[in-house]
């Protein structure tokens, strides 16, 4: 088949924009995603209340992992009434849930101040949790440590709990605040550089 000059100049042309408005999709678009609450559905102590805080003092997400194995999406449920009977605490410690597929649950509400990193910081901050248990892992890459739908998810969550709050500046391991705790053993860097390129 013999192509004329302006056929080819118009594949050509049509090419180009097709790639162009992928790559400007692939870059500009959104990462859109559902937290599913439910706070309500959790167990909670019939002895204590959990006390509201001041959220202006708030500014730090602590990351952590459950150091057990994934259960889906009944986790949470388990996690808190694990909190709840055998911690003997208020209800459960985190405040968002992240599972091996990536669904994201709220546990409680950010305002609530929960125990999941001590006394001292659950007052400033607000707990998220992926489960799973990767203390022995050793891998270049996070998504070489956790499923990789888990891991854009985890992104995912505290770039949108910094875009509605901005005041969360800070994002700190577990690991960073307790001497007995590795997790969530993950490469903090490397989350936190990703955390900024999240468009949420
Ligand atoms: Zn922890």
């Amino acid at each position: 088949m013999k192509i004329n000059k302006n056929t080819e100049m118009i594949i050509t042309a049509v090419l180009v924009v097709g790639a162009l408005s992928f790559l400007f999709i692939r870059v500009f678009r959104k990462d859109k995603r559902k937290i599913h609450n439910i706070i309500d559905e959790l167990p909670v102590s019939s002895s204590c209340t959990s006390s509201d805080r001041d959220f202006d003092a708030v500014d730090t997400i602590v990351v952590h992992q459950t150091a057990s194995i994934c259960k889906g999406d009944k986790h949470p449920h388990s996690t808190a009434k694990y909190h709840v009977n055998s911690n003997g605490w208020c209800g459960i410690g985190y405040h968002l849930f992240v599972t091996e597929t990536g669904k994201i649950f709220q546990t409680r509400k950010l305002r609530t101040e929960s125990a999941h990193a001590g006394s001292r910081n659950n007052r400033t901050s607000v707990g998220v949790v992926i489960c799973g248990d990767h203390r022995l892992a050793d891998a270049p890459k996070n998504e070489q440590i956790i499923p990789k739908e888990q891991y854009r998810a985890l992104i995912w969550t505290i770039g949108y709990l910094q875009k509605h709050y901005p005041n969360l500046t800070n994002i700190v391991s577990h690991a960073s605040l307790s001497a007995s705790r590795t997790d969530p053993n993950l490469h903090m860097n490397e989350l936190i550089n990703d955390v900024k390129k999240v468009r949420v």
